[in-house]
């Protein structure tokens, strides 16, 4: 399925350009056109998935592990010290563009980013009860 309108649907179909670095019958690897770090990929699918919430879990195993291989050869290119993966959904979580893609952000000694503002101690009674009602969903 493919919707009109969306850039990575496009992207995936070659009809707009992107810095391709490995593709798939179904997965395009790319570099974010405004990276957050040096070597900065996205990971898509090349079917049209809004968010984690409508991906099937068949696609996303399958692309976690291409994310594996692909963050081993990022690494072994950029020569970075570490490396984020992050993936947002939902414009309150920060997305920009809603077909799911994965962020493989190199990490590198003092670069300073900072992705997930620091928090407070959570209370232990609502983290026990709050994983008992989440339990009963998976
Ligand atoms: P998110 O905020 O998780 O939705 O991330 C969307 C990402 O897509 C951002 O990091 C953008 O820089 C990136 N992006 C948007 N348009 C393009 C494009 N045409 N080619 C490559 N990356 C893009
Ligand atoms: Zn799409």
């Amino acid at each position: 399925m493919k919707k009109e309108d969306c850039i990575f649907c496009k992207i995936a179909a070659g009809e707009i350009p992107s810095t391709t670095v490995y593709e798939t019958n179904e997965f395009k690897v790319f570099f974010d056109i405004a990276p957050a770090s040096k070597g900065h990929a996205l990971i898509i699918p090349k079917e049209h998935f809004d968010n984690i919430f409508s991906l099937d879990t068949e696609t996303a195993g399958k692309l976690f592990s291409l994310a594996t291989v692909v963050a081993g050869a990022l690494k072994e290119e950029t020569g970075c010290d570490g490396m984020n993966l992050l993936q947002n959904n939902g414009e309150i979580a920060g997305q920009t563009v809603h077909h799911f893609h994965m962020h493989l952000i190199p990490r590198y000694e003092g670069d300073d980013i900072k992705l997930i503002p620091a928090s407070h101690e959570a209370d232990k009674d609502y983290l026990a009860e709050l994983a008992e009602r989440v339990k009963k969903h998976i």
